[in-house]
């Protein structure tokens, strides 16, 4: 994975010194900035429920990594729009209009510091609609270059083909996701003590348990192989995005 093979280069805002910053704006340097919006929520009964937000932050920081010194990435939202997985103890969630207001400001706070180019880069999919919605208008009261995605849109219907056995992606706690951990952050796998038939859940509606069930056994399909592959075409996909946006 070249992402391991590379330096690693400083380019998280809440690690950098006000100096660093200012200084990297006021020599030019840094011209783009990527807002990692994820989540605290349920993944199934084995990965740690920060999964969203640390994989926006892994795909967003080798981004810049790539891109530097020109780009940097802030503070990620790390509590989204889980209204729907409120019924699994533990989830937080936001309301959409407070996301989408909370994700205005941090980019607000970019714009007032001199960046021209802010780019989202989204790890739940429940924050993709209420950002959507809000997009234009977010765009005018801001009046700077501002684009939203998805990291899995980089994954057209081959690349899934390619490297998902259960051919479901992104889904939710699945192989996908799954094996992007077992890549990125193995520690946030937790197989060990989980039993699925036997665990007290407590999904009301049939369909969303049947999903469950489905996405936990597409789960033991996942491999840190298969996240790396996938992750490094998530982070090709974001940096020529960005890049895309600084040349305009
Ligand atoms: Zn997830």
């Amino acid at each position: 994975m070249s992402s391991t093979t590379q330096p690693s280069y400083p380019v998280k805002l809440w690690e950098m010194t006000r100096r660093q910053f200012r200084e990297g704006i006021d020599d030019g340097h840094i011209q783009g900035v990527i807002v990692p919006t994820g989540s605290t929520e349920q993944h199934n009964e084995h990965l740690a429920m920060v999964h969203d937000t640390e994989s926006a932050v892994h795909v967003a920081e080798r981004a810049a990594q790539k891109l530097y010194p020109k780009v940097i990435v802030t503070t990620p939202l790390a509590i989204g729009v889980s209204e729907h997985w409120m019924n699994h103890k533990g989830t937080l969630t936001t309301r959409p209009d407070i996301f989408a207001e909370l994700l205005y400001d941090v980019c607000d706070s970019m714009r007032r510091a001199g960046v021209r180019h802010v780019l989202a880069v989204n790890g739940h999919a429940g924050n993709a609609g209420p950002v959507r919605q809000r997009l234009d208008d977010m765009r005018a009261r801001l009046g700077i270059d501002f684009e939203f995605c998805s990291y899995w849109e980089a994954y057209t219907p081959d690349i899934v083909k390619q490297w998902m056995e259960s051919g479901n992606c992104p889904a939710h706690a699945s192989e996908f996701e799954t094996s992007f951990a077992l890549a990125a952050f193995p520690q946030n796998v937790h197989w060990e003590g989980v039993d699925y038939a036997t665990a007290k859940l407590t999904i009301r509606d049939p369909d969303r348990a049947r999903q469950d069930r489905l996405y936990h056994e597409e789960a033991k399909l996942a491999t840190a192989e298969k996240g790396r592959a996938m992750s490094e075409v998530a982070v090709d996909w974001v940096t020529a995005k960005m890049a895309e946006m600084m040349s305009r």
